[in-house]
């Protein structure tokens, strides 16, 4: 059977959060089979348990949010992205503040953390969400329109549109396409930094965000270029971040998806609403286990990609 995995050793990370820019230790444990990926504030009197779901996500401004009761964690999603390329089901992750650490702004931090820990299988059958009908939201009209769509396909994949108006942009791919079957998110996808105009970062600082951003974790444009010495790490660095946050925002369901998802101009809110939607609808899903490698689809099997 498809199993479900976890890590083998405990690992730690310590750095600060993008928005808070709060000093913040984070320690990745391994869970039993069936606990899922669970975030544990030990900085409160009292730790608290926060669970991915898609319901779980309180607050999707500038970042991912989850919360249970008044505990929040902040800017899951890099993390959160990381555990869906390297197929991670169960991990606690104990945190000493309410922001995930951005360290290089991209996921390829989390996933050395998690193969430095060694990802193990688990003797439990793996459970996937297969979309059977299409589901998709929208919002906006003429210039601001945006939406999010997921259709059935045996796989995982991501079709993501921007249209940035901004020469650094615009010189580069507005479109991509990736699919977990070519085992590439590692090289092609975790590399992919966050990104931000220095015309909004006095405005978010004025209330109270991107506090710990800066050129070592994201990509910063004035109004006509990147201002990073080291340039882009990816021609089309940009909308590959999209996938990458898209991948966290979409496995803070809990469940790792079999789907097709397309997306234009989508971000944190709309991809929450989609699960929401998706959720809504029982008839649109259903939980599929694989009893092998040539059930499953390409890039889920049993084997560990060539990473
Ligand atoms: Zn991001």
């Amino acid at each position: 059977m498809i199993q479900q995995r976890t890590i083998k050793n405990l690992t730690r990370a310590v750095g600060v959060g993008l928005h808070s820019g709060q000093r913040v230790e984070m320690t990745l444990r391994p869970a039993q089979p069936d606990t899922g990926i669970v975030f544990r504030r030990v900085d409160l009197p009292q730790p608290v348990d926060i669970a991915v779901g898609a319901q779980a996500v309180s607050d999707t401004r500038m970042a991912s949010t989850i919360s249970e009761g008044d505990a929040k964690v902040h800017t899951v999603e890099h993390l959160m992205s990381a555990c869906c390329g390297l197929g991670i089901d169960n991990l606690y992750i104990d945190i000493t503040a309410e922001e995930v650490p951005i360290l290089d702004g991209s996921a390829a931090s989390f996933v050395f953390l998690l193969q430095s820990a060694g990802v193990v299988m688990q003797a439990s059958p793996r459970r996937f969400l297969r979309v059977l009908k299409p589901v998709e939201v929208r919002q906006g009209t003429g210039e601001q329109t945006k939406w999010a769509r997921l259709e059935p396909f045996h796989g995982f994949a991501l079709q993501f549109d921007i249209e940035f108006k901004h020469p650094a942009v615009d010189s580069t791919g507005q479109s991509v396409l990736f699919d977990m079957s070519t085992g590439s998110y590692t090289r092609d996808i975790a590399r992919a930094r966050t990104f931000g105009f220095t015309k909004d970062v006095e405005m978010m600082r004025a209330n109270g965000l991107a506090l710990g951003g800066g050129l070592d974790n994201a990509i910063v444009m004035d109004d006509y270029k990147v201002l990073n010495a080291g340039g882009l790490r990816y021609d089309d660095e940009f909308v590959k971040h999209k996938i990458l946050d898209a991948m966290g925002d979409l496995y803070l369901l809990g469940t790792p998806l079999l789907a097709k998802y397309s997306a234009f101009r989508s971000g944190h809110a709309l991809n929450n609403l989609l699960l929401r939607e998706l959720l809504r609808e029982p008839q649109a899903f259903e939980l599929v286990t694989f009893e092998n490698d040539k059930q499953a689809p390409k890039g889920f099997g049993q084997l560990l990609p060539a990473w």
